[in-house]
């Protein structure tokens, strides 16, 4: 067994000397039938989560009511949740109660779908009542049980079948992607915050090319924040290769670029993203379109930085549009990269001008750093109060 699931087997092991049972399940099963890198390891337990927090030393508790307890063991978080069942969906949501049951049948059988309804024993063996691995086989994504009763009780799965399909290059199987078409509406029903996450990972994923054009075909584009009149722009998503970009606010820059939008900050405020990815984005998206209108200056390098010059670099590659020189290179060339690095201050101005303070001396400041950026003048106290008293006699 891969290395992911042996430490996590003392887990299972401590359980099992204390009565109750334990397996593996969710998607490292699924991953390691793949041979895909291991994430995080989920085990379910006939324990209650009581019963969990009391074998194990360290415990947090992230919902207990679910059912869920994080272990912590050698330094890492395993999550172990009781056998439940998801009863009582209201309003096309996740329930707000689950009820815990004892068989792990049962608990596999409110997963999503089959290929993360499969268990694995401590000793490796699977245990599959839904024909999950041949699903994974056949690359298929396959509700457990019938996929319009399943959409309607949590309509988050939709997305969470686009996403595998961008993640794992599966295909949706026939009934599945037709109750997509017919619940896409239920969508509207799921807190930003989860399709967020599932958003995101569509687009990291090494298969988003695909996954575009099934979020238009199964209408949920309908149904995706901000969204509504943006089939045509979410159609043109599929002709660039994402998979350059690293990271959130990469993403995020350009997915706003290449939307029809005249209010793209209250486009980011709709997504609930954290504020630092969201300033990173208008930073980036600001940067990115004045390159694209006019090229790019030294000016712009300084104002953007450096995080932001990477970041819309990446952008601009995948956008097609080379750049004849390396920004990032250019950037590291600048001779200052912040006002606080220029070696003379408002006091020095004061001084040398024997002026009352004023607005001219941040005027007198930025000509000062201008002359810096494009090199008419270094940066050394000496030759930068000879260099202005020269242009800018007292
Ligand atoms: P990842 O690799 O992204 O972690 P995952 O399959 O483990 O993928 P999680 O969101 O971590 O996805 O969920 C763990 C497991 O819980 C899933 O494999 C699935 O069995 C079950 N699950 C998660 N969300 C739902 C849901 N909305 N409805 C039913 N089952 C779900
Ligand atoms: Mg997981």
């Amino acid at each position: 067994m891969k290395e992911p699931f042996r430490k996590a087997k003392a887990i299972l092991t401590k359980l099992h000397n204390n009565g109750y049972e334990a397996y593996f399940v969710g998607g490292s099963v699924r991953d390691h039938l793949l041979d895909r890198p291991i994430g995080d390891i989920d085990i379910a337990t006939s324990a209650l989560p009581g019963q969990i927090m009391a074998v194990f030393p360290k415990t947090i508790d992230v919902g207990a009511v679910h059912g869920t307890v994080i272990v912590l063991h050698e330094g890492e978080q395993f999550e172990v949740t009781t056998f439940r069942t998801e009863e009582g969906y209201e309003d096309y949501r996740r329930p707000s109660h689950v009820e815990f049951v004892t068989s792990l049948h049962e608990d596999l059988k409110r997963r999503d779908f089959t290929m993360n309804a499969i268990a694995m024993t401590i000793n490796g063996d699977i245990i599959d009542p839904f024909n999950g691995k041949q699903a994974i086989e056949e690359k298929k994504i396959q509700t457990v049980g019938d996929p319009n009763e399943r959409f309607r009780e949590d309509a988050l799965r939709m997305m969470r079948a686009v996403r595998f399909l961008s993640q794992l290059s599966f295909f949706l199987c026939k009934d599945t992607q037709s109750a997509i078409r017919k619940n896409a509406q239920l969508l509207e029903k799921i807190s930003v915050e989860r399709i967020t996450i599932e958003f995101e990972k569509i687009l990291a994923g090494p298969n988003c090319q695909e996954a575009f054009p099934t979020l238009v075909d199964t209408n949920l584009v309908q149904y995706i924040p901000g969204f509504e009149n943006e089939t045509k722009s979410l159609a043109t998503f599929s002709t660039y290769n994402w998979n350059q970009l690293k990271g959130r606010s990469e993403y995020w820059t350009l997915v706003c670029h290449l939307l029809d939008k005249q209010d793209i900050k209250s486009f980011l405020r709709q997504w609930k993203l954290p504020n630092k990815i969201t300033e990173q984005v208008i930073k980036n998206l600001i940067c990115l379109e004045s390159i694209l209108l006019k090229g790019w200056n030294k000016r712009l390098l300084y104002d953007s930085g450096k995080d932001c010059i990477q970041q819309v670099e990446r952008v601009l590659g995948v956008l097609g549009t080379y750049q004849e020189v390396s920004l990032s290179e250019m950037y590291n060339k600048l001779p200052i990269k912040q006002r606080s690095d220029i070696m003379i201050t408002g006091a020095d101005l004061i001084r040398w001008y024997d002026r009352k303070p004023g607005k001219w001396v941040s005027e007198t400041f930025e000509r000062v750093e201008n002359g810096i950026l494009e090199q008419s003048v270094e940066n050394n106290q000496e030759m930068i109060k000879e260099w202005l008293l020269s242009c800018n006699p007292k």
